[in-house]
């Protein structure tokens, strides 16, 4: 399959060059932009390139600021201007291909795959947008360009301000292997430690360790970060017009009865799973992380969560692994009297990449679409699964 042409369109330094776009007297000043000074929590949000020169920090206090260059000019920042400024860099991207996605106000990737050939191509595109966005808006954005998000992102980093840098296939190792993981997108410093500790420092470093190791630690995520430094990342860039995924899909119900055998918890966590399975297909959505709270009958929470190696939204996938999940914590000793079930690390069912379904046959997932069509067309009692019991569960 032909490779996807992605790009990262990253405006450099934001805040602080919109405001020197705006007042032009003070582009040739060091400018920050920053809270109040008179407050003790006044910290610098934003500076200019001549600002950097003299080592300025984003996060550092004013005071600090101005001791290393006294003639720091500070304004407060205008988020409804930089809105406005966000809003029409957009229009500039959205005029090379619907497929713009935000990430923050002063990033976006673009999907320029089927449209490339009518502006002349990827780096023609990416040079155009630089320099239309520099006379258009009075300030700069650096771009990547590459097969990936991920890559296309490192490439807007790599030289800036007011540049394009190319990943390619055949590029990318050499120009990002020795960055560390830190520079990937989503991985935070509570990851980069547990990285660190396996002696993975840099790109290269997680690319070199076998993916099922990853896997065996970190879930679906280590195979995601696996899969995508070594330039397998199928992520999608987003319409700015698509809905945003919900961050989960749960339910939960209090018992009429307290219940304590595995077989009647199994039977109220198949009812539960029922509804959200079939909430999640309707949005065409699949998870990858269950979560479970169980409440005794002295109102006593535990609350216990695990990530699948594989996405999801079949009830018989979910059952054994909420199950599985119950177990590692639960005896079955204490009544039960409310149980909640919450599926996340959701992802758009039909962008699922096949070889993550493993244990989703064709099968399975037609029976699921057979179900949710008979209930549609006959009602929600038509048909029920069959270790399902509503008679525990209060209405739903
Ligand atoms: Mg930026």
């Amino acid at each position: 399959m032909k490779d996807r042409v992605i790009l990262h369109c990253d405006a450099n330094s934001f805040y602080a060059s919109v405001e020197c776009a705006l007042n032009p007297e003070l582009r040739d000043k060091p400018l920050a932009v920053s809270g109040n000074p008179e407050k003790r929590t006044g910290i610098i949000l934003a500076k200019n390139e001549i600002a950097k020169k003299y080592n300025i920090k984003t996060g550092e206090a004013i005071w600090e600021a101005k001791e290393k260059c006294p003639s720091l000019v500070c304004v407060f920042p205008r988020h409804d201007v930089y809105e406005k400024f966000s809003k029409k860099l957009q229009a500039i991207y959205e005029s090379y291909t619907p497929y713009v996605e935000a990430f923050g106000i002063d990033e976006c990737w673009l999907d320029i795959t089927e449209t490339e050939h009518l502006f002349g191509g990827a780096m023609k595109v990416a040079n155009e947008i630089r320099e239309r966005v520099k006379a258009e808006l009075g300030i700069t954005v650096s771009i990547g360009v590459s097969f990936c998000k991920l890559f296309a992102k490192l490439g807007s980093d790599l030289k800036k301000p007011d540049a394009v840098t190319l990943l390619s296939r055949f590029s990318f190792k050499q120009l990002t292997y020795d960055l560390p993981i830190s520079s990937i997108v989503g991985i935070g410093r509570r990851m980069e430690l547990r990285l660190n500790k396996m002696n993975i420092f840099t790109l290269g470093d997680l690319a070199k360790v076998p993916e099922e190791l990853l896997v065996s630690k970190f879930g679906i995520i280590g195979r995601q970060m696996s899969q995508k430094v070594r330039g397998y990342d199928d992520d999608e860039v987003k319409s700015l017009y698509e809905e945003a995924l919900p961050k989960s899909v749960g339910n939960g119900t209090t018992t009429i009865m307290d219940i304590s055998s595995e077989q009647e918890v199994r039977a109220v966590i198949v009812y539960l799973l029922d509804q959200i399975c079939s909430r999640m297909r309707a949005k065409n959505l699949c998870g990858s992380t269950i979560s479970v709270s169980i409440k005794n009958c002295l109102l006593r929470s535990v609350h216990h969560s695990r990530s699948l190696s594989f996405f999801t939204n079949s009830v018989i996938d979910l059952r054994e692994e909420v199950m599985s999940l119950i177990d590692s914590f639960w005896d079955y000793d204490e009544k039960i009297r409310a149980l909640r079930i919450c599926v996340s690390g959701l992802a758009k069912a039909n962008f699922v990449q096949s070889s993550l379904f493993e244990y989703s046959s064709n099968k399975k997932m037609r029976l699921n679409y057979t179900i949710d069509f008979l209930r549609n067309k006959y009602g929600k009692n038509i048909i029920k699964l069959a270790d399902s019991s509503a008679s525990f569960i209060n209405a739903i």
